[in-house]
């Protein structure tokens, strides 16, 4: 039987048809389509049909399409790769198909995917360069407006690009034997304005750029270091500009924290090292020392030996993540650097929880801070915290959660100020808990938040409760002393 569409997914692929037999059933406007379409890609093709259009038969008297009359046999298989289905009497296409199914050979069937054991994509071309484009079969509409989209975004200079790219192919693989080589130096081709030059129609100049990037040896191995901001953990609040690097990569150094939604945009063969734990070590300030020192040996020695690094960190790397030092180690070595900022865990978390963080009413000033849970003399200023008219985002506050509500009230702030926790904030999993200031370090224990969570302290966080739109409502503070009691 044919195969079920639907259910499994299909396999994509692009078939060499120079030459090889492809059997066309139907002599119509539908078989005359898709014979253009084979003999653009040289196949070899034999219309059978009882009779054939003018165009068709256009084709087979000059000697381009080989024609058997009459109605279907098996015999018209013999020798056949691949064989379209293209009448428009869905028991002749039925008898095309299981007859191909028996023989183990391909067969399409126009127009019915169901019936199809190889379905032809839509597609985009741009001379050598094709985009397929396949819904399974599901859902051929979407499929076209994705095609279109494509069409649009893609000019003719893509058509160009290729052609010189393919052009220079064997030259371009000579001087640079390296995979990684090779990649660099295609990076610096779209880097450059090649593609501009195309574009205008200067195709002589897009050539000698070409030929000076190939000359030119004392870049083609510069490594260096993006650090890049990940965001809180939904991929869909990646930056555009983290995308086109992540897809550039040679090796990403990650936290532990960046989920596999955003991992998955890596490029495929690039090198994931997960640098955010580090087993082994005696305490915890003892491998958080190492885990640091590791992550700028592993820097230093990737970039060194020109690879490009991409350093991704949970939400932004300046905002409690240590970038500073990262790129300080790296100017200290002469390593080239780009920093691309995310979206950080207090603006993520607010707007997922729906918590304005500044509100006319409410609040005239955001402060970002952390507090540990350790007493090692890095206090925050509290009596600058602990004031009325201003939201405090505390990350890393979770251990720490009892202490913080305590100093903020000894400080001065009222024990009904509004707080909420953001557990997970953006993601599938997130949790929002809510409560007031006094109440804080019963509602970490209560509902037994885990880090990664954000605390917000402020009139506006009481806003979650009417502003919520992401996930679960916020658990109120009733439930949590009832489950407490
Ligand atoms: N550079 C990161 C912060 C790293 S510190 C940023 O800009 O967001 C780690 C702390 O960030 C966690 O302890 C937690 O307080 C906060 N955090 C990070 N991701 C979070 C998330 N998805 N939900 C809630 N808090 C998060």
């Amino acid at each position: 039987m044919s195969a079920t569409p639907g259910s499994t997914p299909l396999f994509p692929l692009f078939l060499h048809l120079r030459g090889r037999r492809v059997l066309v059933v139907g002599g119509g406007l539908v078989a005359r389509r898709k014979i253009a379409a084979l003999l653009d890609a040289g196949a070899n093709v034999r219309v059978g049909a009882p009779e054939l259009i003018d165009a068709v038969q256009t084709l087979v008297d000059a000697g381009r399409v080989e024609h058997v009359r009459g109605t279907f046999d098996t015999a018209w298989l013999d020798d056949a790769w691949l064989v379209v289905a293209a009448t428009d009497d869905a028991s002749v296409n039925r008898a095309v198909a299981d007859a191909a199914e028996a023989r183990r050979i391909w067969a399409n069937v126009v127009d019915d995917a169901e019936l199809s054991s190889v379905q032809v994509p839509a597609r985009v071309e741009r001379g050598p360069l094709q985009v397929a484009i396949s819904s399974g079969g599901g859902a051929p509409m979407l499929a076209r407006h994705l095609r279109e989209t494509l069409e649009a975004q893609l000019d003719e200079s893509w058509s160009s690009l290729a052609t010189l790219l393919t052009r220079y192919r064997r030259v371009i693989r000579a001087r640079f034997a390296d995979v990684g080589a090779r990649r660099a130096f295609f990076e610096r081709v779209i880097a450059s304005d090649i593609g501009d030059l195309l574009r205008a129609g200067r195709d002589r100049d897009a050539r000698d750029r070409l030929r000076a990037l190939l000359a030119d040896t004392a870049t083609q191995r510069r490594g260096r270091v993006i650090l890049v901001g990940a965001g809180p953990g939904d991929a869909g609040l990646l930056t555009l500009r983290a995308l086109r690097v992540l897809s550039q990569a040679d090796v990403v150094l990650h936290d532990h924290l960046v989920g596999d939604d955003v991992l998955s945009r890596v490029r495929r063969d690039a090198e994931l090292i997960d640098v955010g734990k580090h087993a082994g070590a005696a305490n915890a300030s003892m491998a958080h020392h190492d885990t640091q020192a590791r992550i700028h040996a592993l820097m230093l020695e990737h970039a060194k030996a020109g690879r490009t690094v991409v350093r991704l960190k949970g939400g932004d790397p300046f905002v409690f993540g240590r970038g500073g030092e990262e790129l300080e180690v790296l100017a200290s070595h002469g390593i080239d650097f780009e920093v691309v900022p995310g979206i950080t865990a207090a603006l993520a978390c607010a707007a997922y929880a729906g918590i304005p963080l500044t509100h006319r009413e409410h609040a005239q000033s955001l402060h970002v801070v952390t507090a540990h849970a350790k007493d090692d003399g890095n206090e925050p200023d509290w009596a600058a915290l602990a004031k009325p008219r201003q939201t405090l985002a505390i990350y890393m506050g979770v251990a720490a959660a009892s202490r913080i509500s305590a100093r903020l009230i000894a400080h001065g702030l009222t024990v009904s100020t509004p707080v909420a926790i953001v557990e997970n904030g953006s993601r599938p999993t997130q949790r929002v808990v809510t409560g007031t200031l006094d109440s804080l370090g019963s509602l970490v224990d209560t509902h037994a938040v885990q880090s990664p969570a954000l605390l917000i302290v402020g009139e506006v966080a009481a806003l979650a409760t009417t502003l919520h739109w992401f996930g679960a409502p916020p658990l109120p503070r009733e439930h949590a002393l009832q489950a407490a009691a």
